[in-house]
Order: C-alpha cells, then structure tokens, then sequence
C-alpha cells in the first residue's frame, strides 16, 4: 500500500494494531518506486513518501512513521540537517531513522550515524534486506511507544487512585446524616488544637450543644421529620461559624460540638449566643417543649491548654456546662467558669478569666 503524503490526513499511531508505518524522504521518483515495489504486498506495511524535501518535516510530524527511510543529497536541502532537525524535535526525536545513501563509504555513514540515524542502507537494498531492517526498527519503535504509554497510563492510574483515597478519607470524616464533621474527626481536631494551644499559650473553645426536648419532637413528628430537624441544626451551627479553622460536628446523637481554636471566652459566647438565635429564629416547632420551637443549649469551655492537662478535661468541663444550661431552663450558653459553683469544676487555675 503506498500513498503520497500531501494527501494524507493527520494520522494517529494506533498502538494496538502494529502498522509498520514507512516515511520514504527520496527527490527521485525512481527510488520512490522502486522502494514501493519491495514494500508493496506486505499487509502489515504502509508506505508513504514525500518527493519535496521541504515538506520532508511537515509530513513526518503529521504522519509519525514508525521508520524513517532518509536519502542524503537532494535539492537545496542536506539530508543530514534533516536528521539533526528530526532529532531536535519531541515528536520525532525516537523515531528511526535509515539512510537511503548512494554511496557506501565509511565516512558518510559515520557523519549519518553522528547526527542521529539508527542504521545505513545503499541504494537500492535488496529487498529482503530493506524488509527486515525496517520491521526490525518499527518493531523496537513500537514496543518502545508502548512501553510509554502503558507508563502514562500506570502514572494516570495512581493519581486516580490517590484522589479517590483523598475523596475516601474525606467522606469518612464526615457524618452521613448532616454532611458536617463527624465524631472521629472531631476527636482529631480537638486533640491538634489542643496540642497547638499548648504550644502556642492560646486560648482554646469547645461548645456542646444539644438539641432541647428532642425526644417530644421525634415523638411528635417521627424520626424522619426528627432527621430533618437535625440537618437543619448542623446547618445554624455550620453558618454560624467565621473562620475556617472553626470546626463545627456531629457528636452524637442530637448532640453536637464545636471547636473554635485561638478563641477567648468572649468570642466563645457570641458564637454560641448567634448559634442559639438562628435555631430559634427558625421557629421549627416543638409543641410539648419548654419553648414551643426546636432549640438548643450550649455549654462553652474555654481553656488555655495546660500541659498537666488534657482535651479531655475540656470536654468534660464543657458538659458540666451544659448540664447547667438544661437545668437552667434549656435554650441557653452556659460557660464552666459560671456553672463552676453549681457543678463542682474544681481548679480554675488554666482556664481563661
Ligand atoms: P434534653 O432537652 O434534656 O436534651 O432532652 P432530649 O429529649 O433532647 O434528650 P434525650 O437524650 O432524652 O433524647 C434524645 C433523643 O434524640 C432520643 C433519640 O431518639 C433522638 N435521636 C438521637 N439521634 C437521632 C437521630 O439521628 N435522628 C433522630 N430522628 N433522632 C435522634
Ligand atoms: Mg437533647
Ligand atoms: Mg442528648
């Protein structure tokens, strides 16, 4: 099969089929039939040529033959400042390249072989010879493509498979119903915070919050309005939330926490003062309870992480808190230091004023 190559359309290697694709860059049309002959009625060769030397470079990047056959001496253009151009180009840089000389001589073949061919054959080859070099060269070109290639795809495999680990970890971070933080990145997130406060003497805050009554509400409206009412809380508690170190989860249960690091006992309160508005405001209603809509109470630790201490200690003060808040009446913040008479704290001593 031979076809001129200004008719060609941009043809693309297909890797699986190992079409050995032959460039034959010759001025002399004798040559180029005479090549076409020994190549014609070998299935698995395409011929192709090029006459004009000047598109000998177009058309090898449009065509990407597996082998090159390059005359040297031609009009206007050197045969060997091809090869060097060949050689300078990404797309071309491997492919092979056999000189079609017409002269056999040691010091041709040398500068051929300097300036980046693979092999030197003199006109006319015979045919067996021709054959055979260039199944051979294609042979290597395309194991070598593909070798590339299965590379890429290797290289594309693993970063598919560490952005879904990525995703994966991500996803098991977060809690199922509501879509916020769930406990287990709670658990981690307090515990580097914590570990960062002490480092860096800054003032750590955690709010528990829990729902009001919300046994009445699911025993009013069933579980699934029940689940509803608690996407709705994470969603107050997410909004509520300014900086992005602010980590706002699912405790448990109709129980959430907050984590709000380098932040005082005053910045605690009006997060969690804001976090109690904008349930209320939304005025979910909760018949049986003590205010009639869906609420929550809060209580708010404050500490600046001691290294006698623990997060633990901040958790539990924090509940202590909130404890207080429910028997406070619900639908309040507590913070430990103003539960501290009423629920027993013990030392104040790292706790921020
Ligand atoms: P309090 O004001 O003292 O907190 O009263 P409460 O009714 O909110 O507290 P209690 O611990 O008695 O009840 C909590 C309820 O929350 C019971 C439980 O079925 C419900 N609950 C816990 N997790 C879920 C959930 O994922 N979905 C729904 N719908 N309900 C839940
Ligand atoms: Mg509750
Ligand atoms: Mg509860």
């Amino acid at each position: 099969m031979s076809q001129e190559i200004s008719a060609a359309a941009d043809l693309e290697l297909p890797l699986t089929t190992f079409k050995v694709r032959v460039l034959l860059v010759d001025d002399q049309l004798l040559v180029v039939e005479a090549v076409r002959r020994m190549l014609a009625d070998e299935p698995d060769i395409e011929f192709h040529f090029v006459t004009a030397p000047s598109q000998a470079l177009d058309c090898a990047l449009r065509l990407h033959p597996t082998v090159i056959l390059q005359d040297l001496v031609m009009p206007n253009v050197d045969g060997f400042d091809l090869i060097r151009t060949y050689r300078g180009m990404d797309k071309l840089r491997h492919v092979p390249i056999i000189v079609l000389s017409a002269k056999e001589e040691p010091k041709l073949k040398a500068l051929g072989f300097a300036v980046g061919a693979n092999d030197y054959l003199v006109k006319l080859p015979d045919r067996l010879e021709l054959l055979a070099r260039v199944r051979y060269h294609s042979g290597a070109y395309i194991s070598r493509l593909q070798r590339d290639e299965a590379f890429r795809f290797l290289r594309e495999s693993q970063k598919n498979l560490a952005d879904a680990n990525i995703e994966l970890h991500k996803l098991a971070a977060l809690d199922s119903l509501t879509g916020i933080a769930n406990r287990r990145l709670f658990d981690e997130t307090i515990q580097r915070e914590w570990q960062r406060g002490q480092r860096q003497r800054r003032p750590l805050s955690l709010l528990m919050c829990d729902v009001d009554c919300f046994k009445m509400y699911n025993d009013t409206f069933g579980h699934m309005a029940g689940d509803l009412c608690l996407k709705k809380a994470a969603a107050v508690l997410t909004s509520c939330l300014k900086r992005t170190t602010d980590l706002a989860a699912r405790y448990g249960g109709e129980e959430f926490a907050i984590v709000l690091p380098d932040t005082d006992a005053a910045g605690a309160r009006k997060v969690a003062e804001d976090c109690l508005r904008q349930l209320e405001d939304l005025r979910i209603e909760n018949p049986q309870s003590t205010h009639k809509v869906v609420t929550m109470s809060i209580g708010i630790a404050t500490f600046v992480p001691a290294p006698d201490m623990a997060e633990g200690d901040m958790l539990a003060s924090a509940d202590r808190a909130l404890y207080a808040a429910k028997s406070g009446g619900r639908n309040r913040a507590v913070s430990a230091d103003d539960s501290a008479g009423q629920t027993n704290t013990g030392s104040g001593s790292s706790r921020t004023p």
